[in-house]
């Protein structure tokens, strides 16, 4: 019997989307192409270490996300990551957090502040300029756009912003110019991760109960006889279809797909993290749960440290740090992985963290799609893929489906919401 809900994807999303339909009474079959469920939540087992796959926090707000959450055991903590452009290492965010600069520089920037033109801002540069200064903007916010977007700032769009980025009242720039003793202004006021099992514990709750076919790669869609077609040669038909596959992926398998909606999807870009999973054989080597890197000769955006998030994550004595490494079809990553690995290792040794010699594990891992590029003008190409997806009765939803900024919960909110819609014409 054709189960009434098939999902594609087993990470949040779609295992989310299974729970929703589980709570209707409807059945559901879901297809996942790795040989575990989890997607980016699924964690990285070396040696003893646990990693993520990026760091991942949660803080979720809406209620059903939050409650999900909440069955989890859980650690909460106050967000207080810093920023290193070495020597120095500033409080987070760098505009509010000036004091450690020399006097010159503060004065510099300070000044680049005032004067920050009041303009309406076209892209996302404009707006840097306009929040911050064009002093601030270069020497900060730019250059972090081009490490953890791959793009110059004037490629990108404005609309993605919302509360991510914190926009400094004057009073707040001069006090953190003249004091270490600043009021933390993080866009979320708690974070919560797992006791025990890495970040993927949240959502190993929905694993157990979802009917998953793991190592079933999708690779063409008939959405006008409903069968799915899998690279192994599994072909099922379905009633009710939910994707969580990155937009560009699905499009490409959907047959009779017109050639401008075609062309509108493999227009949409997505970041590439390579990340770089270091072991060190000592404990309390790192302080920090993230922080962010403005050093030019570092090739990471960002690093955290599993060891910080919980306990368990690192074997009993020992401490772990994983660097995030960004990359795209704008800016391809043309290292090797040995070359990354030894581009880390450096930044640990001038930091003063760890020498070589310490390092017991590094690992690399490779995550295909990251984040969605805002780049001006996708939210329209990105509506009408979806639109005509909609039209094939192809529902889309997660991070990658709905080709959005999402964090976790959202992700979550997404599926079930979506399963919700779906199955409302099915009743
Ligand atoms: C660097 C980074 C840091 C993040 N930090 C946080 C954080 O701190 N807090 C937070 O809440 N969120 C964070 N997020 C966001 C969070 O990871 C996502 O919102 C969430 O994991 C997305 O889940 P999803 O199910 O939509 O997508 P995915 O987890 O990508 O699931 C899609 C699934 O589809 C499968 N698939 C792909 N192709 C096929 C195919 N052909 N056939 C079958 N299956 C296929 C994939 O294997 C995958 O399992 C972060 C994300 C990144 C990239």
């Amino acid at each position: 019997m054709t189960a009434s809900l098939t999902v594609l994807g087993a990470g949040i999303a779609g295992l989310a989307a299974n729970h929703a339909a589980a709570a209707l009474g409807h059945d559901c079959v879901m297809y996942e192409a790795a040989p575990r469920a989890g997607g980016l939540l699924d964690s990285i087992e070396v040696q003893g270490y646990r990693f993520d796959r990026a760091v991942h926090l949660s803080f979720a707000d809406q209620p059903e996300a939050r409650a999900f959450f909440d069955q989890t055991a859980h650690a909460a903590f106050t967000p207080s990551p810093r920023c290193v452009e070495h020597p120095y290492w500033l409080k987070h965010p760098v505009q509010n957090n000036l004091h450690p600069l020399p006097v010159d520089q503060r004065v510099e920037l300070v000044r680049g502040f005032v004067e920050r033109p009041d303009t309406r801002p076209g892209h996302y540069k404009d707006w840097l300029v306009s929040q911050y200064g064009r002093a601030l903007s270069a020497r900060y916010a730019e250059r972090y756009t081009e490490k953890y977007w791959t793009v110059p700032a004037e490629v990108m769009g404005i609309d993605w912003i919302g509360p991510r980025i914190h926009r400094p009242a004057l009073d707040e720039v001069l006090r953190g110019a003249m004091t270490d003793d600043t009021p933390s202004v993080y866009y979320a006021p708690q974070m919560r991760y797992p006791e025990r099992g890495g970040y993927r514990a949240f959502i190993e709750p929905l694993i157990t109960k979802a009917d998953i076919r793991l190592d079933h790669s999708l690779c063409r869609i008939d959405a006008q006889s409903r069968h799915l077609h899998f690279t192994n040669g599994h072909v099922t038909r379905y009633n009710h279809l939910i994707s969580t596959l990155p937009l560009p992926v699905l499009a490409g398998m959907v047959d009779g797909i017109p050639d401008a909606i075609q062309a509108d999807a493999q227009s949409l870009v997505a970041t590439t993290v390579d990340l770089i999973c270091i072991g060190v054989a000592r404990p309390n080597v790192f302080k920090d749960l993230w922080f962010y890197i403005y050093d030019d000769d570092v090739m990471a955006a960002r690093a955290s440290c599993p060891g910080m998030q919980s306990a368990d994550n690192c074997p009993p004595g020992c401490s772990s740090i994983q660097f995030e490494i960004y990359g795209s079809s704008r800016r391809p990553m043309m290292q090797s992985a040995e070359a990354l690995q030894r581009d880390c290792a450096q930044a640990l040794e001038k930091w003063g963290f760890a020498t070589n010699a310490d390092i017991a594990v590094s690992h690399h891992h490779h995550v295909p799609y990251a984040n969605v590029l805002f780049e001006q003008g996708m939210e329209q190409r990105r509506d009408r893929v979806r639109t005509w997806l909609g039209s094939m009765g192809i529902a889309c939803a997660g991070r990658f489906g709905e080709w959005d900024y999402l964090w976790s919960h959202q992700a979550f909110q997404s599926g079930a919401d979506t399963a919700r819609r779906v199955l409302a014409s099915a009743t």
